[in-house]
């Protein structure tokens, strides 16, 4: 077991219904420490840039309109294996093969509006930190 680091954000569905709290709780009763924490309206060019691996997808358009359809809280969270823990807490991407008790299954509205996002890898979990926060925001 190691101690990992990985990037979690809380997507427009979910601030849109004031479930930050609730996903929050999800992911502290985890075991999951929230390391750093902000509030933030992500632009266009940013949402892009974030999603650049999926650009070839045929919803790449869509995700980065829903992305920038309402405020994101992004987070930098610490624990034990952070990166698959997160992705159990978070359940499947199609809340319908979301295992009970996961976020997707309790709060996801479709595939897309899914509420949140987890980082898939351990090196993808830094470049994805290193995108939202720098050094001194981050109090583990
Ligand atoms: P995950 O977020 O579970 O890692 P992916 O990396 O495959 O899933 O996809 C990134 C995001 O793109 C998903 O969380 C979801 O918001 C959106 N997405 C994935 N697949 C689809 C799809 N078939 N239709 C619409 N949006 C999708
Ligand atoms: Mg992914």
């Amino acid at each position: 077991m190691t101690v990992e680091q990985t990037l979690s954000i809380i997507k427009p569905d979910a601030t849109r219904r004031n479930l930050t709290g609730k996903i929050n709780a999800k992911i502290e009763d985890a075991g999951l420490k929230i390391i750093a924490q902000k509030r933030l309206q992500l632009t266009k060019q940013q949402a892009e840039a974030f999603y650049a691996v999926h650009k070839e997808r045929a919803f790449f358009g869509e995700l980065v309109d829903f992305m920038i359809s309402g405020p994101v809280v992004v987070q930098a969270l610490e624990g034990e294996n952070a990166v698959a823990r997160y992705r159990e807490v978070m359940g499947a991407t199609n809340p319908a093969n979301a295992d009970e008790g996961t976020i997707r299954r309790e709060f996801a509205e479709s595939i897309e509006a899914n509420s949140v996002h987890g980082s898939d890898s351990l090196d993808n979990a830094a470049i994805e930190i290193a995108f939202f926060f720098s050094k001194i925001e981050i109090a583990a």
